[in-house]
């Protein structure tokens, strides 16, 4: 009886050094959630656009977004992501000049922007950004955007800002000052990743009849149709 106990004893310590030692060994880093990988996965190309009319989508677009980890960054789901958000932000049905991972679902910190300041204007991504500085110069100006369909706004800005980031090409950590249009591009699709949007700083917002007229033709496309693999109702 008391060998049965030793053995039972030593197999228990043995599998408490197993699944501590696996801990050690892989910490790796890698904290996707089930859903995030569904959509990092499954997504080809195009991806979903959340809107804010759809209560789920809404939900995902007023949550502060996280950085990737290291580990995260070396990952394929990172470059897929990176290459999907330019598809999406690209795609003539959308023809965005910026675009956030919370517009496709994702609570992680990468955007995508139309860099007016650079020869032959750029859509380019950025990861784990952050704006260090705002220019106390404001300006007020029109904007739109992808998960506001059929609205436009005036929205005050800051002239010029200071981003840091990942550079996806580099694999370095950057920082940049920015200024004119492109600023406040940055500013928008940054402030998604802190759950805000372009009609929480507005003067004011109105009715884009222009955009309702296209977003009429998108939907006779079948363009605003849920995919079948998104997890959300
Ligand atoms: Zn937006």
């Amino acid at each position: 009886m008391k060998t049965i106990r030793t053995a039972i004893i030593i197999m228990l310590l043995a599998v408490a050094c197993k699944s501590n030692t696996a801990s050690t060994d892989n910490p790796s880093g890698i904290t996707f959630t089930q859903e995030e990988l569904m959509i990092l996965n499954q997504s080809d190309s195009v991806m979903y656009l959340t809107v804010i009319g759809d209560k789920s989508d809404s939900l995902i677009l007023r949550k502060t977004s996280r950085d990737f980890t290291d580990e995260e960054l070396q990952s394929k789901e990172f470059q897929t992501l990176a290459r999907n958000l330019l598809a999406t932000v690209q795609d003539p049905s959308q023809d965005g000049v910026g675009i956030s991972a919370p517009q496709v679902g994702l609570n992680l910190r990468m955007i995508a922007v139309m860099r007016y300041d650079k020869e032959d204007k750029p859509i380019e991504p950025y990861a784990n950004i952050h704006i260090t500085y705002f220019s106390p110069n404001i300006k007020s100006g029109p904007e739109g955007c992808l998960s506001v369909p059929n609205y436009r706004g005036i929205v005050p800005r800051s002239d010029s800002i200071i981003v840091s980031y990942y550079d996806i090409n580099s694999k370095t950590n950057k920082t940049d000052t920015i200024g004119g249009y492109t600023a406040i591009i940055f500013q928008h699709e940054t402030d998604h990743l802190e759950g805000i949007l372009y009609i929480d700083r507005a003067d004011s917002v109105f009715f884009n009849q222009k955009s309702a007229d296209e977003r009429k033709l998108y939907e006779q496309q079948g363009a605003y149709t849920k995919p079948a693999w998104w997890p959300y109702n």
